[in-house]
């Protein structure tokens, strides 16, 4: 029998090896991210990832070893490369960011690059900001959020989506975007892989990233009017493939997939036992006939929803998640952990403004998001009319359009849009958000205009 001893220094010079081994490969990493980012190339060329792990497959063939764990350790290699490589990436936030600074030195700025509502949360949520201190909701609770707002939760989704949703399929939790977080950091593992359909709002990839998650682009163009085709989704699946996120009404296109794509991918998803992340805080903008996931009655699938958009409550952070009970009860002990539980004043004026009629809000967004369709036509960008949500995405027809530059130069002039690379491999569009008044919207709209004639 070998001695322990001498096998535990061989494994420790394996493993010294392989770190020397790392460091090479990421510094060849950051050398290759500095051609990318002089050449305008995208940090993530997934041809070459697959190319990489086809050959890792036939490896673990000839050596006889586990290909899903080999595959794993591609992945978090893959993640690490990525890493090293995305530092300036330009978002929505980026140039919201960007055009604070510039108000604070006075400068007016049209803000279409964010997806904020600029109407008021309903009136009921005021009179509840006055009543909270005497109803005393300002201890610390459950973690999965006050029982008698769950169940109202519970009755809002079954009576709206016409399903049957008990307390014990609903979490709160302080957005949406955290409901996103918790379930990826939660439901997967390193070196798992997460598909994404792209263009997509950028939360889903990140969190998966810091996750140590393998994200798998599914890039869906104009052309094919933003619809991602199920072979391309079936050839992604492998055996670590555990999750699909679907965001529809989608930020930013605006589709709504139809219902039988939809119940193809779920069906897809179910077949493979892949949980669904489905991110459904736009079901309030729907303008065409629009489906939730939870009507397929799926145990592994996840929506996340939420008052920002639907209640415009962005600072409130209020949203919640629907799920199996199972899974609501692996979430709730990572959000335990975080968070304790959300504000408690906060979820009870949310739970109030459940009562609140917000019809005004989904046809306010419909005139907007249909002035912008008619002046984005007359200034002839190419984009698919949306279905719902709150943007535009358009692609500006000129040699060698870069959304990033364009965003930042626009900002000059007065107005702030998002590039369209924040969303995926998208550098010549740009997504134009129905969140001000029609008159605000027309002057952003006509500084455009010209802006995009004066650069032609
Ligand atoms: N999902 C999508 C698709 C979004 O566009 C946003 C915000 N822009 C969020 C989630 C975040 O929502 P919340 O404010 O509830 O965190």
């Amino acid at each position: 029998m070998a001695d322990i001893n001498e096998l535990r220094s061989k494994m420790d010079e394996i493993t010294i090896e392989m770190i020397k081994m790392l460091k090479k490969r990421t510094g060849i990493a950051k050398e290759i991210g500095e051609i990318k980012k002089n050449t305008g190339k995208v940090v993530t060329d997934e041809s070459r990832e697959d190319s990489l792990r086809i050959k890792i497959i036939s490896l673990c063939k000839e050596l006889n070893f586990d290909e899903t764990i080999a595959t794993k350790f591609l992945n978090f290699l893959l993640n690490e490369s990525v890493k090293v490589q995305s530092s300036n990436k330009q978002t929505h936030l980026s140039i919201f960011l960007k055009a604070k600074s510039l108000e604070l030195e006075g400068r007016k700025i049209i803000h279409m690059e964010v997806g904020e509502p600029d109407f008021l949360p309903p009136q009921i949520v005021k009179d509840a900001l006055e009543e909270v201190y005497d109803k005393g909701f300002f201890k610390y609770g459950q973690a999965k959020g006050i029982p008698q707002f769950r169940e109202a939760l519970a009755q809002h989704v079954s009576k709206n989506f016409n399903i049957d949703v008990k307390q014990e399929n609903i979490m709160v939790n302080p957005g949406a975007r955290f409901g996103i977080f918790t379930a990826i950091n939660t439901l997967l593992n390193s070196g798992d892989e997460l598909i994404v359909i792209e263009p997509a709002w950028p939360a889903y990839k990140d969190c998966a990233l810091y996750a140590g998650v393998k994200v798998r682009t599914i890039n869906t163009t104009l052309e094919e009017n933003w619809e991602p085709s199920i072979s391309q989704i079936e050839q992604t699946i492998n055996s670590n493939t555990k999750m699909i996120a679907l965001n529809y009404p989608n930020n930013p296109t605006g589709k709504i997939l139809s219902k039988k794509l939809q119940d193809e991918i779920v069906n897809l998803a179910i077949k493979n036992d892949l949980y669904i992340l489905s991110d459904e805080i736009y079901s309030q903008y729907a303008y065409a006939d629009w489906k939730s996931v939870l009507c397929n009655n799926y145990e592994k699938s996840i929506v996340t929803q939420s008052f920002s958009k639907s209640h415009a409550m962005t600072g409130f952070r209020i949203g919640y998640t629907i799920a199996h009970q199972d899974i609501i009860d692996k979430l709730s002990k990572f959000a335990a952990l975080c968070l304790t539980n959300v504000s408690e004043p906060v979820q009870y004026i949310a739970m109030r403004a459940l009562e609140a009629d917000t019809s005004d809000n989904t046809n306010t967004v419909q005139r907007r998001l249909e002035l912008l369709a008619r002046k984005a036509k007359e200034m002839n960008l190419d984009f698919v009319v949306p279905d719902g949500a709150m943007y535009i995405f358009a692609r500006v027809n000129q040699e060698g359009f870069d959304g990033v530059q364009f965003a930042n130069s626009l900002l000059d002039k007065g107005l702030a849009v998002a590039p369209g690379e924040g969303f995926g491999n998208y550098q010549n569009f740009i997504r134009l958000s129905a969140c001000q008044d029609e008159e605000i919207l027309t002057d952003g709209m006509n500084i455009l205009t010209e802006y995009v004639r004066d650069i032609q």
